[in-house]
């Protein structure tokens, strides 16, 4: 088998979305393979990550704060006087906000949820930022929802969740129109499909 510290690595790597052992262990033999400043490289990067990296304090996002403004709560995008302040647009995930922002189309806010509602456990809807987001939206000048979750059975049910929460409040509720494919991923759709989808939303 493998050497305790080989294995101890695979391990870890196995933990990272869709890495199974065997993607992991070649991950170790390829890093095994690199010289020394690669690998000191990388894990200066990744020590880096905690510190340097914030999450939003408007919208969850991860942001990088300017040297000059070390301060900063807000990423770029909330930051933005241009960005359209009375549309929100809800995703799972900030890979799925990306896709999003490429389309130049929307001009609007962002909320990431967080959490995956995977197996539709109830207390998978309790690890979403619901809470957060309906503080959020009290008292802004929010008049419309963007819902934009991924075609999915699990999708859809957390659709549905979130719009039982968000009804009360009387503001416009759309989601994403026509054309995503059903059961595909929205960090996966082109930009041409996910622009159409925005505007088409209802
Ligand atoms: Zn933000």
């Amino acid at each position: 088998m493998y050497s305790p510290t080989i294995q101890k690595l695979i391990n870890l790597f196995s933990k990272f979305p869709t890495i199974g052992p065997r993607t992991a262990a070649r991950f170790v033999f390829y890093l095994l393979r690199q010289p020394a400043e690669e690998t000191q490289e990388l894990l200066a990067v990744i020590a880096n990550l905690k510190e340097k990296i914030r999450l939003c304090d408007s919208c969850f996002k991860s942001f990088e704060p300017p040297a000059e403004a070390s301060e900063g709560k807000l990423c770029e995008i909330c930051r933005n006087p241009r960005r359209d302040k009375t549309t929100i647009c809800l995703v799972e995930k900030e890979t799925d906000l990306i896709p999003i922002e490429k389309t130049k189309k929307y001009q609007g806010l962002y909320f990431v949820l967080g959490g995956r509602v995977s197996a539709l456990k109830k207390t998978d809807f309790k690890k979403l930022r619901t809470d957060k987001f309906l503080e959020r939206i009290k008292n802004s000048e929010i008049s419309e929802i963007i819902i934009a979750l991924n075609p999915t059975t699990e999708g859809e049910v957390t659709f549905l969740y979130l719009e039982r929460k968000l009804k009360p409040l009387n503001i416009k509720i759309t989601r994403l129109g026509r054309g995503l494919p059903v059961g595909g991923e929205l960090e996966y759709a082109d930009e041409e499909t996910l622009s159409s989808a925005l505007e088409s939303r209802k």
